[in-house]
């Protein structure tokens, strides 16, 4: 499950992290996760609960901020916030938009405890 994978290389991200700063337990990961990042953030949660009793992260709570998609219109220059797919200008109705925020997921914040 696509899920999994991410997962997987999130708490191998923190693990790093963890190692870094000599860290001997994560209490909190905090994640953005945007709408568009096709994860669904129950399967995630579920994945997260599964695979961190492995590891370091045996003991962290998962926190996820919800990141709505971020359009930047071309034409009239205003940015936009939307909680669905969408690539129109809610101000001037264009479709010449680009997006700014709300495609990845990117890991935010960690509380580790030191040794
Ligand atoms: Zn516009």
């Amino acid at each position: 499950m696509h899920e999994y994978s991410i997962v997987t290389a999130l708490i191998e991200e923190c693990e790093r992290h963890a190692q870094a700063n000599n860290a001997i337990k994560i209490s909190r990961v905090e994640i953005k996760l945007g709408i568009l990042s096709g994860v669904e953030p129950e399967l995630l949660k579920t994945a997260f609960e599964t695979f961190k009793l492995e590891g370091i992260c045996r003991e962290a709570e998962l926190v996820m901020n919800i990141q709505p998609l971020i359009l930047m219109c071309l034409d009239c220059g205003q940015s936009t916030e939307h909680s669905e797919r969408s690539v129109i200008c809610s101000h001037c109705q264009s479709g010449q938009t680009k997006v700014l925020d709300g495609e990845d997921m990117l890991l935010m914040q960690l509380e580790l405890e030191q040794a």
